[in-house]
């Protein structure tokens, strides 16, 4: 391989250009060799399907659907299935390569991989959906499996998605396999706890910058943008550790109170709404504002989707603090706007790293066929991630560096460690 830096690989796809380039600054950075960043820098598979569905008014639709494994060096590939208009190809591998080394940095045995539909779920109904999650399934059945490639929920994708996917490919593959896929709801092989834990991880890493800022959490006020399932348990397990949650949202607007919003109300009102949405959350207490991102607050979870803070919101966010829920919810250029502006970013693949977690002792119970506590679930998943953000902490205090460089390199260093060890075969 030649040492020639021109010829690594870039994307017009700017979520995947984005992967590329961060995964380059900090292999360059690490001195990582060429012949390791020509290999990782690419995805050992990219599977493109045609997904057909009956509708409920008698057409056909046929809609695209992926599935990338980007490195299987760790273990199975692991990772989310989304249901959104803007899925494609590339989109997929960026997030596979981002949960490489999410799985990496959590020191969890999996390698990344993601997958997804381009469709709109919001607009089709349940009978739709479910033709679509297991003609879905069938036609990824030949590259997933609980010691290959082990899916799970991603934006707009929950337990009962899950379950016609596993359903559909226990099936076809001919026996029972509850470790296929993880985050499915509890009464079919779930764990208690999976449903809240990227959320409640989430928050752990905001309580943890709490204490290293030496600051009270009821002194705190956060926001959050997104009331899905990420931005909802962060919001719940903020506020239950007395942080004055000041801003939530979702596609129904931003809700504010200065004074602290009723989370257990908000979820009152999701669980009430048929499409689980805020909606009325205003009469009660909450001012509707532009956005949540822009609150007047000091911590700020982004918990929506990916490129929301940049070039042109970076410079309204207000808050000092900000925890990535969601998976790249900051552009590169946003990044330099808010360090400039003094803004400490605790970054995605650690911040939300807790849903993975979640589902790597989902799965290990689901392979023993024997299940924990929710307290010993929860408890779990605490412990390993303030051991995980002190580690980057640390880490990135020692070398001078920002977060997610500190937490990039860690996660590539082990994954490098063990492509050198398993030699370059395939
Ligand atoms: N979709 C989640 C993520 O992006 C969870 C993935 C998983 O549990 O495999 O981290």
């Amino acid at each position: 391989m030649a040492d020639n830096k021109a010829e690594r690989r870039k994307s017009d796809n700017v979520l995947l250009d984005t992967a590329l380039q961060e995964f380059y600054g900090a292999a360059d950075e690490m001195g990582l060799s060429e012949k390791l960043i020509a290999i990782l820098s690419h995805a050992e598979r990219r599977l493109e399907v045609s997904v057909p569905v009956e509708m409920d008014d008698g057409s056909v639709k046929v809609f695209k659907g992926y599935r990338v494994q980007h490195s299987t060096a760790l273990g199975p590939a692991k990772g989310g299935i989304r249901y959104d208009t803007e899925v494609d190809v590339d989109e997929c591998e960026a997030l596979a390569m981002l949960m490489t080394w999410k799985c990496s940095l959590a020191g969890i045995p999996y390698g990344g991989g993601k997958g997804g539909i381009a469709c709109d779920p919001l607009s089709m109904s349940k009978k739709e959906k479910e033709k679509l999650s297991r003609a879905f399934g069938a036609r990824i059945a030949p590259i997933i499996g609980d010691w290959s490639d082990v899916p799970a929920p991603d934006m707009n994708t929950g337990g009962q998605e899950m379950v016609w996917i596993m359903d559909t490919v226990s099936k076809l593959h001919g026996r029972f396999e509850p470790a296929l896929l993880t985050g499915k709801p509890i009464p079919y092989w779930g764990s208690k706890g999976r449903t809240e834990a990227t959320g409640r991880g989430v928050a752990t890493c905001g309580l943890e910058l709490m204490k290293k800022l030496d600051k009270n959490p009821a002194d705190i006020k956060a926001a959050i943008q997104g009331f899905g399932n990420v931005g909802s348990y962060t919001a719940k397990t903020l506020s239950d550790a007395g942080v004055k949650v000041v801003a939530i949202s979702d596609i129904t607007g931003s809700y504010y109170n200065p004074n602290g919003l009723d989370i257990n109300k908000a979820f009152e009102i999701i669980n009430h709404d048929p499409k689980h949405l805020l909606n009325g959350f205003e009469k009660f207490g909450a001012e509707k504002i532009e956005d949540a991102l822009f609150a007047e607050c000091d911590f700020l979870f982004p918990c929506a989707r990916d490129g929301v803070i940049n070039n042109q919101t970076a410079s309204k966010v207000k808050a000092k603090y900000i925890v990535e829920g969601a998976n790249g919810p900051t552009t590169p250029a946003a990044d330099k706007i808010l360090i400039q502006n003094g803004a400490l970013i605790v970054p995605d693949f650690l911040a939300n790293s807790g849903g993975v977690i979640g589902s790597y002792f989902e799965w290990a119970q689901n392979l023993q066929g024997f299940f924990w506590s929710e307290e010993e679930y929860n408890d779990r998943l605490v412990h390993i991630m303030k051991g995980n953000f002190n580690r980057v902490w640390d880490y990135a205090k020692a070398k001078n560096i920002k977060m997610r460089r500190a937490a990039t390199m860690a996660a590539i260093q082990r994954v490098a460690d063990v492509v050198e060890l398993r030699g370059i075969f395939l």
